[in-house]
């Protein structure tokens, strides 16, 4: 039975488990209580359970499982055929790097804040799934993002948990000769210490640099803090360690990217490293940066210009000062590779500027968004025209297997082997959907709707607890009566993500009146979940929370509006395959793509958003609804009102009834017909097998 007990642990080792699902339930079946209390970390649970326990649990069926689990991750770890091996050889013998200042692997793993990270953690994944060689590079941040709560008004609190490495599936990085992995970088007039830590997801490795050491004058420990977290001087910190630390890592390593790939600008100071280097070998500044420039990719997010990071002249020169003087770069070289104008380096510098000087390739995460980047950025280009400035598109997916909850994933492993097999293309998916009657494919969104509202039922127990626990005013009793609870009958709309304002979050209150309408329709009533976390610094991202707390304490509301609290992965991946519909109204064309509505088709749910980030490409007229029809208002509140009005009537002419028509077996089949176009059209382009496999041809080979 040790073996067995060897084997457990060693699944907890490897974040691998986070898309398995039946792996997953083994832990989850050690203690289902210990391992929500956990927070879904099995690295935690098993500090918990003591080894006489386990020794008895791992006979019998248990036992099995863990083998099973056990033989599954062996064959993966050792297979020798996949996609790279046939397709990009070249990425198997030399690595990609991936830089990110956040990746969103799992919620047990806290060093992400939202779709950016997320996005980072689906890619790692798929690029361990399709067998590229591949290392992400990111900061290890002991508080990671914040744990949100909600006061009694609503108001966001803001909570700060230590994740301390023995908790999490890591490993010091060491030298050869055992001494800790350590480098440093020049901070203003400092040398910064950083620790490499290692955490193994699949076959890719993830390192994460940790500032948090006894070498570091104390303020420097605070680095690698917390996500995005502190002012501007921190935020340069971050982005010194993140990017130029990173490269440093990489050769202790002994790695020799074939690549290295920008997620988003905020690791762009790795070029300087790479120059650096250059200059070292006695390269001239020409041939410097066209070598830098020949091993750079960049993908760019931002699609406002105000969003993108910039220093001051001032803080530029204060925080490089020694490190310049090291490296063979002026400080007016520096500030030109980052000056927006080239006749003026006496403005800021700009992160995604350096980035764009020294890649070869750029590109935008949704075809709008790489339009939206080049007529952004053209003045870089003055003798271009928009069409030709080197900022392509390759749209973001979602990790398929990580987004299924067991229902979903035994459901495709019945219909279609796989769900990686069911999303590998249209006609795979067109052939899975084929096995499947209309009935069973309304019989899985009634069982996953009532998981959904069993798990918000006992989420919901425990916040509105907490929040009142102070006070005599008990909503938990008002929400806990009978006629207050989420039915699977009703049709219910989700909308979850971090809450910037230009997602406009309470815009479904505009008109409370005809809100009230639509939601207590007698016959086709309506109920709607929320959830999402705002920055600590925007106030008007919380008071965005506060007010649609407000609007569900309203007696028309209660019970039928509510809104969960600390947001993160697990509650995402609850929330996209319970609800129908996918609610999204950004302002156009502020999101760059968004992938939170791609994870939903997986599940059959449909999406409703305005025609912005990935949806116009995706929306065909049958595969879910559209807010609009890309209309663009100088005035923010006509836009708003504009968008608002075609909210509403596209749910009262279109949503509702379609959800509510049903045959004589109580089926509704016209939304049925939706959800199989959706699933067919949408889950095999809108993955990250297809995304990485793009990265791969298009930005990593291709030079
Ligand atoms: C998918 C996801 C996001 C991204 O959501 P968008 O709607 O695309 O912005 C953010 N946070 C979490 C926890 C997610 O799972």
């Amino acid at each position: 039975m040790q073996k067995k007990i060897v084997s457990l642990n060693e699944l907890t080792r490897n974040l691998w488990w986070s898309w398995d699902t039946e792996a997953k339930q083994i832990f989850e079946e050690l203690s289902p209580l210990l391992w929500e209390r956990n927070n879904h970390n099995p690295v935690e649970l098993l500090r918990h359970i003591s080894q006489d326990e386990l020794e008895a649990r791992s006979y019998g069926d248990f036992g099995k499982k863990i083998d099973a689990a056990h033989d599954r991750f062996t064959a993966y770890m050792n297979e020798k055929e996949t996609w790279a091996a046939k397709n990009a050889p070249e990425l198997v013998e030399r690595p990609v790097a991936y830089f990110s200042a956040e990746f969103g692997i799992h919620e047990s793993v806290r060093i992400y804040s939202g779709g950016l990270g997320v996005l980072a953690g689906d890619h790692i994944k798929s690029a361990s799934d399709l067998g590229i060689n591949f290392i992400g590079i990111t900061l290890f941040y002991r508080e990671g993002y914040f744990r949100q709560y909600l006061n009694h008004d609503g108001w966001q609190m803001e909570d700060y948990p230590l994740q301390h490495p023995e908790h999490l599936p890591v490993e010091k990085v060491k030298r050869a000769d055992g001494s800790d992995l350590v480098i440093s970088v020049n901070i203003a007039q400092s040398e910064v210490f950083a620790q490499a830590w290692r955490l193994k997801v699949g076959r890719a490795t993830l390192y994460l640099l940790d500032t948090n050491i006894a070498e570091n004058e104390s303020h420097y420990r605070d680095i690698c803090c917390r996500v995005y977290g502190g002012d501007q001087n921190m935020r340069i910190n971050q982005e010194i360690v993140l990017g130029i630390g990173g490269v440093k890592l990489l050769e202790e390593l002994g790695e020799k990217p074939a690549v290295y790939h920008m997620n988003e600008g905020h690791s762009a100071f790795l070029t300087l490293e790479l120059l650096a280097m250059e200059h070292a070998k006695g390269a001239t500044q020409e041939a410097a940066k066209a070598s830098v420039r020949s091993r750079c990719v960049f993908t760019t997010h931002t699609p406002v210009p105000a969003g993108h990071d910039r220093f001051s002249r001032e803080m530029m020169h204060y925080t490089f000062d020694k490190y310049l003087a090291t490296t063979g770069i002026t400080f007016d070289d520096l500030m030109l590779l980052g000056s927006e104008d080239r006749n003026n380096i006496y403005g800021l510098f700009t992160m995604t500027v350096l980035a764009l000087n020294l890649s070869r390739a750029a590109n935008g995460v949704s075809k709008l968004h790489g339009e939206v980047s080049r007529a952004m950025w053209q003045h870089l280009y003055k003798d271009k025209e928009v069409a030709d400035v080197p900022i392509g598109h390759i749209t973001n997916g979602v990790h398929a297997s990580s987004w299924t909850c067991g229902l979903t994933d035994s459901f495709w492993k019945n219909h279609a082997g796989s769900i990686d097999e069911m999303t590998l293309s249209r006609e795979a998916a067109e052939a899975a959907l084929a096995t499947v009657s209309d009935s069973e494919l309304w019989s899985l969104r009634y069982s996953l709707k009532r998981n959904l509202f069993d798990f918000i039922d006992r989420y919901l127990a425990n916040q509105l607890f907490h929040q009142h626990s102070n006070t005599f005013y008990n909503e938990y009793d008002v929400m806990r009566s009978p006629k207050n609870t989420f039915s699977p009958d009703v049709l219910t709309i989700g909308f979850a993500r971090r809450f910037a304002t230009y997602k406009r979050a309470p815009l479904i209150f505009s008109d409370l009146d005809r809100l009230d309408r639509i939601i207590n329709h007698a016959d086709m009533p309506l109920q709607i979940v929320f959830a999402g976390k705002a920055h600590p610094h925007d106030d008007a991202g919380k008071d965005y929370i506060r007010q649609i707390v407000h609007h569900s304490r309203r007696p028309q509301f209660t019970g039928k509006v509510i809104f969960l609290e600390n947001y993160n992965l697990g509650v995402a991946k609850r929330m996209v395959s319970g609800v129908d519909i996918w609610l999204n109204t950004p302002v156009r064309p502020m999101e760059a793509s968004g992938t939170s509505g791609e994870k939903t088709v997986l599940h059959g749910g449909l999406n409703f958003s305005v025609l912005d980030g990935w949806w116009p490409e995706a929306y065909n007229g049958e595969n879910g609804f559209a807010i609009g029809n890309g209309e663009f208002f100088e005035n923010h509140e006509e836009q708003d009102r504009f968008d608002a009005e075609k909210m509403y009537s596209t749910l009262e002419k279109q949503i509702i009834p379609a959800y509510y028509n049903r045959n004589a077996e109580n089926i509704p089949t016209e939304w049925i017909k939706k959800i199989r176009n959706a699933i067919a059209t949408i889950a095999p382009e809108y993955n990250t097998h297809r995304m990485v496999r793009d990265y791969a041809t298009r930005y990593y080979l291709n030079k």
